[in-house]
């Protein structure tokens, strides 16, 4: 989609006794030791959910994993957080963090030309800390302009604002005419391609080589899709039925790469649907015919391996860095409990827990 962009430096932090975000310059670095135990957990790559949930986390990393862990290390601090299951940090690999598309297709277009990159950064502020309070701990940032994605993951790995950790694309590549060529649809010459051009054209076979080994479904961008084409928004007509073809295609498309065991990431071009709804995917997932663990392990190992991240992030492994979420019950029971991550740890922060005070 085409996004417009901004650079970030104010903040909106959260308060209350129920977070606790370390303040200072610095990147949020948490050297306390915690136990966080819960009624089961979910590794990341296992076949199934095992109980107790039990995870001991110091100076930011896990120590260990398990009920064999032993007694907790003295000076500990204990999170029970009950009838939950404890899981690996959620990633999404395809996110467009700083912009999100409205049901006004017209006034997107204006945003984009019009809107200070002060006011985009603001906006993309707050698209990063609802993904993270939803347990998405990691993005794969797929597209953005004005260097806004550069400046946001800087924000926050450097603890100035609430966001998942990001790995960003910069510019999102397409052909011209294409839906990453702004230039689109405007009377010829009215853009210097030179400047103020968010996102990068390259047209043929020899000027775009794509990698080839996970399919990113991303179903939750027709499902944004669906909804404002129900609503009765406004697209240019070919941009319509592009959309629609893709609706149509989209699902057929899922159930084929998993019958034929294509390696399935986990991804929602969030932007397309607003921000805060990406756990939603899990369902579609499901519905279309994923195992829910597989649809878990998309969202985790199988992202860290996509990543190349996976010797630290992904599973719920000694050594690993401490993104720990919790969901309620039992999400290979019920796969929409993702949809009510209640506790958020990132590298040992606690950014989120709705059972604070909740006696072991
Ligand atoms: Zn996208």
């Amino acid at each position: 989609m085409r996004l417009s962009c901004a650079c970030v430096l104010l903040v909106a932090l959260l308060s209350g006794s129920h977070f606790c975000l370390a303040q200072g310059g610095a990147g949020p670095k948490e050297s306390k030791t915690y136990v966080i135990r819960a009624a089961r957990m979910f590794d990341g790559k296992g076949e199934r959910v095992v109980a107790p949930g039990l995870v001991v986390v110091s100076g930011g990393r896990i120590v260990s994993v398990g009920a064999g862990a032993g007694a907790p290390p003295a000076g500990a601090e204990v999170i029970d957080l009950g009838d939950a299951t404890l899981l690996p940090g959620f990633m999404d690999a395809h996110t467009h963090l700083t912009g999100e598309a409205s049901d006004d297709w017209k006034q997107d277009e204006l945003d984009s030309l019009k809107k200070s990159i002060p006011e985009q950064t603001l906006d993309a502020t707050e698209y990063a800390r609802k993904t993270l309070l939803i347990g998405f701990t990691t993005a794969r940032d797929l597209g953005s302009g004005d260097l806004v994605d550069v400046g946001l993951r800087n924000a926050i790995r450097n603890g100035k604002v609430w966001g998942p950790r990001m790995l960003v694309a910069v510019r999102a590549i397409g052909a011209t005419g294409g839906h990453c060529d702004p230039t689109g649809g405007y009377r010829p010459g009215i853009f210097d391609r030179t400047t103020g051009i968010s996102d990068a054209v390259a047209d043929g076979p020899d000027a775009v080589r794509a990698a080839g080994t996970y399919l990113v479904p991303t179903l939750m961008a027709a499902v944004g899709l669906s909804e404002r084409l129900e609503k009765g928004s406004y697209f240019p007509p070919q941009v319509e039925a592009k959309a629609r073809a893709a609706i149509a295609s989209i699902r057929a498309t899922f159930q084929k790469a998993v019958a034929k065991k294509v390696r399935i990431a986990f991804g929602t071009d969030a932007a397309v649907y607003p921000h805060g709804r990406n756990a939603e995917e899990f369902r579609h997932m499901v519905e279309l015919g994923m195992r829910p663990v597989d649809a878990l392990k998309a969202a985790t190992s199988v992202n860290a391996e996509l990543f190349g991240v996976s010797d630290r992030l992904g599973t719920l492994e000694a050594g690993k860095l401490a993104d720990i979420i919790a969901v309620p019950g039992d999400p290979t029971q019920d796969i929409r409990q993702t949809e009510r991550v209640f506790f958020v740890m990132k590298e040992g922060v606690t950014y989120r827990n709705d059972r604070a005070g909740a006696k072991p």
